[in-house]
């Protein structure tokens, strides 16, 4: 897939659709899969943090989740195709796992939110198999963390400890795993549980 370039990230150039259709072959095959969806803060945040630019546009997807990337790659005449929401993207996966049966582990957000995200997913995809769950108030040194959801051997890890901290975390524990896709949601549990 092509790669198109705004301030310095690389985002990947597709719909909602390849992404998924691509995300879900690369879990089928356990491939591992580092996945940031990028929103104007985390460019921003990015451009001023140079070690954290490099760690995501190492990670195998960037997705552009805001009107005002999709407005700046147009300005620069390298338009990309569309908004893709990280909440939407991470949705679609679930869906995915649902049918298949695959094992999730929801890592992040506080405790009473976590636990109504959990409620959440059991309702309404009540075939993931649920592997585990943890709140993201936890020291980002602490590599027990990475050890505890790697024993899990889970299919998809979706982190809600908010940006540079997800996307760090994320390298850290794709450095030691065998599989996995792994993406960063910031806010997503939170709109989640509500
Ligand atoms: N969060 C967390 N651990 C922390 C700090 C934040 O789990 O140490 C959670 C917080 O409870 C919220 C999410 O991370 O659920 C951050 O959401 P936000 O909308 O701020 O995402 P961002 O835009 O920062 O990625």
């Amino acid at each position: 897939h092509k790669k198109v370039s705004v301030l310095g990230v690389a985002f990947d150039n597709q719909t909602k659709e390849t992404f998924l259709e691509e995300l879900i072959e690369r879990v089928d095959h356990n491939q591992k899969s580092f996945v940031v969806t990028a929103n104007p803060e985390i460019v921003m945040y990015a451009k001023k943090n140079p070690a954290y630019m490099s760690l995501i546009n190492k990670a195998d997807y960037v997705i552009a989740d805001g009107i005002g990337i999709i407005k700046g790659s147009k300005m620069l005449g390298t338009p990309i195709v569309e908004r893709v929401a990280g909440y939407d993207l991470m949705l679609a996966l679930l869906e995915e796992a649902n049918v298949k049966g695959s094992r999730v582990y929801l890592l992040g957000a506080k405790e009473d939110v976590l636990q109504s995200t959990v409620a959440k997913v059991q309702k309404f995809y009540p075939s993931i198999d649920l592997v585990g769950a943890r709140n993201g108030y936890f020291d980002l040194s602490d590599a027990s963390i990475i050890e505890s959801v790697q024993a899990t051997q889970p299919d998809m890890v979706f982190v809600a400890i908010g940006y540079p901290r997800q996307e760090q975390w994320i390298h850290q524990y794709l450095s030691t795993a065998s599989k996995g896709l792994l993406m960063g949601v910031g806010g997503s549990f939170d709109v989640l549980s509500g």
